[in-house]
């Protein structure tokens, strides 16, 4: 049996429609599925849409967040309350095809632990979106060698990998990120990235920017590392000023320089700044996982009153 995690934030009308296409590409390959709906906080009424499907289809269950507690805190709570032997992760909107789930779990019964779903295109993102992605997922790539190319939330992960996700305590989690710091057998699928049905993109520019910060700081400390290097260079510098000053100074030289003075001031305030930042985003994280609080908060569930299997409580 496998476990479809949708996590689901106001996405009205589309929560039947991905309902019904799911059960649909599910039932004709003959796939034993169970649907994890998480309502990540919504104001209108996808929770009524959760109830009723939950009520019509046994197979469907849904899982109501307190408030809206972003993402990655719903595909958590998803694969936490999961009982399949395998669970995929996919977005409601239908940007990620169902379609591309049978073959998912044929790669999964062929052995592979962790499925991922790479893009072959990126259809109805803007240019601008499309080349910060790219940027990110180069950077993120390069800096903590964890492959994020191409990569997106869309994946099959095989119940020892989904156990090795629960383990990780960590606040602001990357699934993106840690689900392939993980390891294990890994497969990938290519997939046609789907026009959204209905409702706009959740993603401001930014929350992306906030993702892919807390993304980066979870990851590597390699900016931290800049900041010391940039220190050390600017040392170098400095002294080499410092020493040719002096020696004007000695020799009875000029009081000219405004120019170099003025542009050291603005060059160092700047890399001071920057470096104070960099240092600020990671003593916020620390901040947030000394507190230890609950990444999520579920107020209601729906359908069957399944026991987790997995899950100690
Ligand atoms: N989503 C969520 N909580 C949020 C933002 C988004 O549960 O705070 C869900 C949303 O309902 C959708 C998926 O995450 O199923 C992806 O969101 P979206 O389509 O807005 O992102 P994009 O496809 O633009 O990356
Ligand atoms: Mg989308």
């Amino acid at each position: 049996m496998i476990s479809v995690v949708a996590p689901i934030w106001n996405e009205g009308p589309g929560v039947d429609r991905f309902v019904a296409r799911l059960s649909e590409v599910l039932g004709d390959a003959q796939i034993d599925f169970e649907l994890v709906l998480v309502d990540d906080g919504s104001s209108d009424d996808s929770w009524a849409r959760i109830n009723h499907q939950a009520l019509v289809d046994p197979r469907v269950r849904g899982l109501r967040l307190s408030r809206n507690f972003g993402k990655e805190a719903a595909l958590l709570a998803g694969l936490e309350h999961a009982n399949g032997d395998a669970v995929v992760v996919i977005d409601s909107d239908l940007q990620h095809p169902p379609s591309a789930i049978p073959p998912m779990v044929r790669r999964w019964q062929e052995g592979a632990h962790v499925v991922e779903a790479v893009k072959r295109n990126r259809a109805g993102q803007s240019i601008g979106n499309r080349i910060s992605a790219k940027l990110f997922n180069r950077t993120f790539t390069r800096l903590t060698r964890v492959d994020l190319v191409d990569a997106t939330d869309f994946r099959l992960l095989a119940r020892p990998a989904v156990d090795a996700l629960r383990r990780m305590p960590e606040h602001s989690s990357f699934f993106r990120g840690t689900s392939s710091w993980i390891g294990f057998t890994r497969a990938t699928v290519e997939v046609e990235i789907d026009h959204r049905e209905g409702g706009a993109s959740r993603w401001t520019a930014r929350r992306l920017a906030r993702l892919a910060v807390n993304g980066l700081t979870s990851f590597t400390s390699a900016p931290l590392h800049l900041v010391t290097l940039a220190g050390l260079g600017f040392a170098v510098f400095a002294l080499i000023l410092g020493v040719q000053t002096v020696i004007r100074w000695i020799s009875g030289g000029s009081v000219a320089g405004f120019t170099t003075v003025i542009l050291l001031l603005l060059v160092t305030g700047t890399f001071v700044l920057i470096g104070l930042g960099v240092i600020g985003e990671y003593l916020a994280r620390i901040h947030e996982e000394v507190r230890g609080r609950p990444r999520y908060l579920i107020q209601e569930r729906a359908g069957a009153d399944v026991p987790d299997r997995w899950v100690v409580e």
